[in-house]
């Protein structure tokens, strides 16, 4: 293993801690885990639970060299996305998580979205575009913002659901 590599692992260590404490309660509540390019994904369980009750109710989240997902279907969609993360985390290592909200609140403060305009984001979805949407939030187009009619989610909307 190239030493770089080992220091990366190393320095997001514990963010992958982290998500390792979430996935083994995960799999001890029903969950299940893999291991796929380099990185221990848990999905189902209690960490489908978990990723629900977040506020974006995304449908994968990285935590170092560790991915939470709500399902094996929403992992492999998501995969390609959450490893753009995961490159971030061992560029930013312990500062990826206080970063990743400072730059959220500062997007925010500037009327956009926290989720979509935040260059962790922005990057990851520059890079693979398909990926949109990961969560079930509304998206907001930075250059013309949606009517708010058309961000509504409709009753009964199974496609969105699907995404959630
Ligand atoms: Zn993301």
């Amino acid at each position: 293993m190239p030493y770089l590599k080992l220091l990366a692992i190393c320095w997001t260590l514990p963010n992958t801690a982290l998500g390792c404490c979430f996935g083994i309660l995960g799999l001890c509540l029903g969950g299940q885990s893999q291991f796929k390019r380099g990185v221990l994904e848990y999905h189902g369980g209690l960490v489908a639970w978990i990723l629900n009750w977040l506020p974006n109710q995304p449908i994968a989240l990285t935590l170092g060299h560790t991915i939470l997902g709500r399902d094996a279907h929403g992992l492999d969609r998501a995969r390609d996305h959450e490893h753009v993360h995961v490159r971030q985390y061992e560029r930013w290592g312990i500062f990826f998580i206080p970063a990743y909200l400072v730059f959220s609140v500062l997007v925010t403060l500037r009327g956009k979205n926290p989720y979509y305009d935040n260059p962790f984001e922005v990057d990851a979805y520059t890079q693979f575009p398909s990926t949109r949407p990961l969560t079930g939030i509304p998206q907001r187009s930075t250059l013309s913002p949606l009517p708010k009619e058309s961000v509504a989610k409709p009753k009964n909307d199974q496609t969105q659901q699907n995404f959630h």
